[in-house]
């Protein structure tokens, strides 16, 4: 997610959270933007593949906004497909800034 009342033509690391845990970009990187600006960090990502949710009702994932029923991880604040999990943990893996590898678990 975006900070609020950030500038939208002066985007810093710092206006950037995840939505999961709510910690910036400059503290929580690296990052991975999904849809509208959601986004979520590494710490998050390695968090959910070692802890994936059982198939739950439907719910619309914070980043892909698509409607999903398969095994989920959430916070309070934000809720995580498995596509999303996987998708995002390559995204990393191929990031230079991203460590190289893939979370454990994904
Ligand atoms: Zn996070
Ligand atoms: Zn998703």
């Amino acid at each position: 997610m975006h900070r609020p009342g950030c500038d939208p033509d002066d985007m810093r690391e710092s206006d950037f959270l995840c939505d999961f845990c709510h910690r910036d970009w400059t503290v929580a990187a690296p990052f991975v933007e999904g849809h509208h600006g959601s986004c979520i960090c590494r710490h998050c990502l390695e968090t959910a593949a070692l802890a994936p949710a059982p198939a739950s009702d439907p719910f619309h994932c914070s980043l892909c906004l698509e409607e999903r029923r398969d095994p989920a991880w959430s916070t309070t604040s934000a809720r995580l497909c498995r596509r999303c999990l996987v998708q995002s943990a390559r995204v990393l893996a191929r990031d230079p800034d991203g460590g190289g590898t893939p979370p454990a678990g994904t």
